[in-house]
């Protein structure tokens, strides 16, 4: 699933595209992928409507919307598994699993989905509908003290701690792997006991991943997550964990393990990652 990497990749590569934009017409192709607003309500959101900016927040990709020069609300792109935005030329060429269009003044905007849990959808404004979000990992709010403060009497294991989008935004699976093997906690240590010095070692770690990560454009390991030009990213080339049960770790040769922490398929060396007694 695309995490914080692929989708900062999307939203960048679609931009250029789409900025300055209008929306001239749309099409529809799987209701659901609006999230619950019907078709002629959301023709009548967008058409006529100008993209004035294109960011990411968390997860999602924000298309910024006016009119007359001023915010007539946004667009939210939820890729979830499968979801994919693709800016091109001609709507003759409307691709497959395309599940809404947007026809714009010059070139269009294709959301496709091949397996339709993504969401396209309106908000009249961005700050409610993003509200229950926590801090981005980097961003200048988000510091080694208010990590260490926001762990710190924690009673949840540090792995489904970090999934969760209203503690922290924008992690997923792969990168909260990769993040908690190389600075060496186990996925279920408990967030109270992770120590000052180790929460500071993940702080670090989790930027680190995510920069690297966002300059190959995501990971692709799988036939879904292409970047908007329909190339792969080439992060899973750097994956220390995540998906490398059985083979040896980088650091000690111990084969990585895979267990299952809150359902969720985890990677981790029981050498460099053990698990404290008070988390036992
Ligand atoms: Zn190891």
């Amino acid at each position: 699933m695309p995490e914080l990497p692929e989708v900062e990749t999307t939203a960048r590569l679609i931009e250029p595209g789409l900025l300055g934009r209008t929306i001239r017409g749309v099409q529809v192709d799987w209701l659901r992928s609006l999230g619950g607003m019907s078709r002629g309500k959301f023709e009548g959101a967008v058409v006529g409507a100008k993209v004035s900016r294109v960011w990411r927040r968390a997860k999602y990709v924000v298309i910024d919307l006016q009119r007359r020069g001023k915010p007539a609300g946004v667009l939210l792109v939820h890729l979830r598994m499968t979801g994919r935005l693709v800016v091109k030329g001609k709507w003759v060429e409307v691709p497959a699993y395309c599940r809404v269009g947007l026809q714009l003044d010059r070139g269009n905007l294709f959301f496709l989905d091949v397996r339709k849990f993504g969401r396209f959808s309106f908000h009249p404004e961005s700050e409610s509908a993003l509200q229950h979000l926590g801090p981005e990992p980097l961003s200048d709010e988000f510091t080694q003290e208010v990590f260490f403060e926001a762990l710190h009497g924690r009673r949840r294991a540090i792995k489904p701690l970090l999934l969760d989008q209203g503690f922290l935004a924008g992690l997923g699976n792969i990168y909260v792997d990769e993040s908690l093997f190389r600075a060496r906690i186990h996925p279920l240590e408990l967030a109270r006991h992770v120590s000052r010095v180790k929460a500071a070692r993940l702080f670090e770690q989790i930027q680190t991943v995510l920069r690297e990560a966002i300059v190959r454009e995501g990971s692709s390991f799988d036939a879904f997550y292409r970047t908007p030009e329909g190339q792969p990213g080439s992060y899973q080339h750097l994956f220390q964990a995540y998906g490398r049960t059985g083979k040896p770790c980088t650091r000690c040769d111990r084969a990585i393990r895979r267990i299952v922490v809150g359902q969720r398929g985890t990677h981790f060396c029981p050498r460099c990652q053990v698990l404290s007694k008070k988390s036992r």
